[in-house]
């Protein structure tokens, strides 16, 4: 997988490129940045790459000439490419659009700055618009990072195993289970016996719990969409039933009750 990014401040790439999974994957070859430094296509004795909005009012906003002609300069791989432009006005970011980007060949990432962009930017050569939030960040740059580091981690042999990305939070519309390292004890507070016990079963069983437990306190709006095994809908019912009572809802009577 290639990301193409355009950019006024290529920069700010170079932590995402050079440290962590994404670092590693770059040096191993398993995904390909090329940042493209958008200054390079301005004209002029400035090549400027912004001006005054026509009908006034504040700011600047970018000028279309200079990410055309900073998108003809990058080479189209065969296979599918997209062309994304970020903005708060786009559709929102979530781990399903990240799935469906990982089919892709190539993803352009259009960085705005100031005002944003001249919209003939977005009609004439964009195909898809993301946006990482709702709230206004003052450039594109953060949200280009999020989406290669989302979508990266994703790509097959990226991360350690194969199983850990399909653990984590919002696969399958379930938040993860709570997570526990060494020491045993920390400043009093041990860890659950279950995840000593060695019991591989019940472990699993604990998991799936507790992250169905999370979920539902934390977002019930995700359990709408997740797809729920039977035992998953046992499980449920008796945390609904019992939501509010902390002695209820304690982890081994959960699991006593849903390995029935
Ligand atoms: N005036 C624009 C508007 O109201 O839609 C906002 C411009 S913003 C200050 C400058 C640039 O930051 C945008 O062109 C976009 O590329 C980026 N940006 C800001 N917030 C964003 C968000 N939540 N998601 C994606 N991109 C964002």
């Amino acid at each position: 997988m290639r990301f193409d990014i355009l950019t006024i401040f290529p920069e700010m790439f170079a932590t995402l490129i050079d440290y962590g999974i994404i670092g590693r994957a770059v040096k191993r070859r398993q995904i390909k940045i090329n940042v493209v430094n958008i200054r390079d296509f301005g004209k002029g004795p400035h090549m400027m790459t912004d001006d005054r909005p026509f009908g006034g009012g504040d700011g600047m906003v970018m000028k279309p000439g200079p990410i055309f002609r900073a998108l003809e300069s990058i080479p189209r791989l065969k296979g599918d490419r997209r062309v994304i432009l970020l903005t708060p006005q786009g559709q929102l970011f979530n781990q399903s659009i990240a799935r469906d980007l990982t089919k892709l060949k190539q993803i352009v990432l259009v960085c705005g700055r100031y005002e944003g962009v001249d919209d003939r930017v977005r009609s004439r050569c964009v195909d898809m618009e993301i946006s990482i939030g709702d709230y206004i960040l003052t450039g594109g740059e953060l949200p280009a990072m999020v989406i290669v580091e989302v979508v990266s981690r994703l790509v097959p042999g990226i991360l350690g195993g194969v199983r850990s990305s399909l653990e984590e939070s919002f696969e399958d519309y379930f938040l993860e289970y709570p997570q526990f390292t060494r020491p045993r004890v920390f400043q009093g507070e041990g860890v659950p016996s279950v995840l000593l016990s060695g019991d591989h079963g019940r472990i699993r069983l604990w998991r799936r719990t507790q992250s169905i437990k999370r979920t539902l306190e934390r977002r019930p709006d995700l359990l709408e969409k997740a797809h729920l095994s039977e035992r998953d809908k046992c499980i449920l019912e008796e945390l609904k039933e019992n939501q509010g009572s902390a002695s209820a809802l304690s982890d081994q009577g959960l699991i006593k009750k849903a390995d029935h």
